[in-house]
């Protein structure tokens, strides 16, 4: 339950981060734009916002669930062994990255996600 509450508030926390940055983006390339008409403007500024902020955010899902995909429940894709935390580096303004070595045979794995095994 607490799992999932964390989960729905990561997600919102990502959506407005996401149009937050769209508006941010739209914002600039709008300024560069020569228009005239306000009202048009700002339907542009909010249309654009909502399309790069779905972008980014699908991204971020995408990524989400690339990493599922990779960590296939903690089980190793090539044989099945269990995967273990092996290293984390930290990348800067971006987060980081947790390494996954399969006890058994040894395959690696990427994630942007801390999982718990
Ligand atoms: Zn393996």
């Amino acid at each position: 339950m607490k799992g999932k509450v964390k989960m729905r508030m990561f997600i919102a926390f990502g959506l407005v981060f996401s149009v937050t940055i769209g508006l941010f983006m739209s914002l600039v390339i709008i300024s560069m734009c020569d228009i005239k008409n306000k009202k048009k403007k700002r339907i542009a500024i909010i249309v654009l916002a909502f399309v790069i902020g779905f972008l980014i955010g699908g991204t971020f899902c995408l990524q989400t669930q690339m990493d599922n995909k990779n960590w296939n429940n903690g089980f190793c894709l090539k044989c099945g062994g269990q995967y273990e935390l092996t290293e984390v580096t930290h990348i800067k303004n971006s987060g980081n990255l947790y390494y996954y070595t399969c006890k058994d045979c040894g395959y690696t794995i990427k994630l942007e996600t801390l999982k718990n095994n």
